[in-house]
């Protein structure tokens, strides 16, 4: 057992395996920027929020003698989605639990991933340990976020007089939230 550390930007998948090693972290859900497109546009630019993670490797025997390196990856973070009911902040949990095989060569790991029921991925000497986690915790997100009980109360009635004067009318930039922004 070497006492060096592991690098998550650039893990060596075999070395971090064949010793069991262990890294664990924390990173700030704005380092996460595709994530981060997906929260609520209102939470605030100093948002604390963070995702910690938790990274296993191991050796696993395979038949006709050798081992084939895996990758134990697990993380959880609260994260400010809009809730498509009533556009305000929803903070939802986000749970990654994922176990990944490691094999030589894409044309095989992209083989065997259509072939099995684990996640199969190329193995490499400099994963990039936070953009898998994006990736997972990207397919984490609920399509629909939305609070269990809205906190405010929804509007029922259009009051259509409003729309005639010059102040802008609330459902009207409601509408243009739900669009979300123009291409
Ligand atoms: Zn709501």
């Amino acid at each position: 057992m070497s006492v060096r550390g592991f690098d998550p930007l650039r893990l060596d998948v075999a070395a971090f395996a064949k010793e069991a090693g262990r890294i664990e972290g924390r990173w700030p859900l704005r380092a996460l920027v595709r994530l981060h497109d997906a929260a609520h546009p209102d939470a605030d630019p100093r948002d604390a929020a963070e995702v910690s993670w938790q990274a296993r490797g191991e050796w696993r025997l395979a038949g006709g003698g050798g081992g084939r390196p895996w990758l134990h990856l697990s993380a959880g973070a609260g994260m400010a989605l809009v809730c498509q009911r009533c556009l305000g902040a929803v903070v939802v949990p986000l749970e990654v639990k994922r176990s990944f095989l490691f094999v030589p060569g894409e044309d095989a790991a992209a083989q065997l991933d259509a072939d099995s029921e684990d996640d199969v991925l190329a193995l490499t000497r400099a994963l990039d340990l936070q953009e898998l986690l994006e990736d997972e915790l990207l397919l984490a997100l609920p399509l629909v976020p939305r609070h269990t009980v809205c906190p405010e109360p929804l509007p029922l009635v259009l009051d259509v007089g409003a729309a005639a004067d010059d102040t802008p009318n609330p459902f009207a930039v409601l509408a243009a939230l739900k669009r979300g922004p123009p291409n």
